[in-house]
């Protein structure tokens, strides 16, 4: 989506809040926010969502005069802090950094969400999308894919791997190599990426899926040696890191995404308030920038256009969750 079309959808929106405000139509948003907002991350600190959500709320504070409070509210594949705002007042004052966890892979890989992705949700804005990345501790003798493949082939009961929880893309990354590879490695669940890192850093497991925005600086550091990144391109700031697809696994494909989420019923002018605010967040050259340094994509959406997204993520990933044989209890 070209940068233009953000900025002009943005002020879009935002012009048409203040036109509705000013006919006297709205009374929510004209006092809108006169309090601090809270965004709930559902995944632990030092992951991926929580490095997006607290580049995007330092922003949107700004512009919305108010605090927009990172709370994490980690546990269950990111269920835990998806369901909180979906039973949360409708009232714009709490807020979910949803990803394709919470509303696309969750509800299909997991027996049951305690939320419905589509109807307990008013979408706001998708932000951005994000690459994931095979990572291996350094001390593993594994240099690219094709050696990483041979040492699990070689045995089969001795390695594990890390993600951010049950039913997260980092677990669908495992798997679907898993899958496709025809190896094996036990899969060992964190409560979001921040914590696996520590543990992969540490070698208590020498193996990860991670989102790139949390491993970024790991990689540059030598702190962890990165195999291969999980989309279909390679990623712009790694560009001598190969995809998993060309890596011998043609077809490979997962990423991630972020994207903002209000309760259902929040109403209308309020949403589009903070879609105003977010997407002009998104187009601040320093947040453009941070996104940069991970190869974010930077999307900025309407509030329809993540909901057809949601949509159409769900049929994209229910055939490869089925194939992968990865239902949950
Ligand atoms: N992998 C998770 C997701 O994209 C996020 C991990 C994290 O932020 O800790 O849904």
């Amino acid at each position: 989506m070209a940068l233009s079309n953000i900025v002009s959808r943005a002020s879009l929106a935002f012009g048409l809040g203040l036109l509705a405000a000013a006919a006297g139509t709205v009374a929510s948003a004209q006092s809108f926010p006169d309090r601090s907002i809270t965004m709930i991350v559902p995944f632990a600190a030092g992951g991926s969502t929580d490095v997006v959500a607290r580049i995007v709320a330092q922003k949107m504070s700004e512009d919305l005069g108010q605090q927009v409070i990172v709370q994490n509210v980690a546990g269950a594949g990111g269920n835990l802090g998806a369901d909180n705002v979906a039973r949360a007042e409708p009232d714009g004052y709490t807020i979910l950094m949803g990803t394709v966890a919470t509303h696309a892979l969750n509800p299909l890989i997991l027996k049951s969400t305690p939320y419905d992705a589509e109807k307990d949700f008013a979408p706001i804005s998708l932000l951005v999308v994000v690459p994931n990345v095979l990572v291996v501790n350094p001390e593993l003798p594994a240099k690219n894919v094709q050696e990483l493949i041979a040492l699990l082939k070689a045995d089969p009961d001795k390695y594990s791997y890390a993600s951010s929880g049950n039913g997260t893309p980092l677990h669908l990354s495992g798997e679907l190599f898993k899958s496709m590879a025809g190896v094996d490695m036990q899969h060992i669940p964190y409560k979001g990426a921040g914590p696996a890192l520590n543990d992969v850093i540490g070698n208590q497991v020498p193996i990860m899926f991670d989102n790139l925005p949390s491993s970024s600086s790991h990689i540059k550091a030598g702190t962890l040696r990165a195999l291969a990144v999980t989309t279909a391109e390679r990623a712009p700031s790694f560009p001598d890191v190969p995809t998993i697809a060309e890596s011998g696994i043609p077809g490979y494909e997962t990423y991630t995404w972020n994207a903002l989420f209000a309760p259902a019923k929040t109403p209308a002018d309020i949403v589009s308030r903070l879609n105003a605010s977010a997407n002009k967040a998104l187009i601040d050259p320093a947040v453009a920038g941070r996104m940069k340094e991970f190869s974010a994509t930077i999307v900025g959406s309407t509030p329809e256009e993540l909901g057809a997204h949601v949509k159409a993520e769900l049929a994209k990933w229910k055939p490869v969750v089925d194939g992968a044989h990865i239902q949950m209890e």
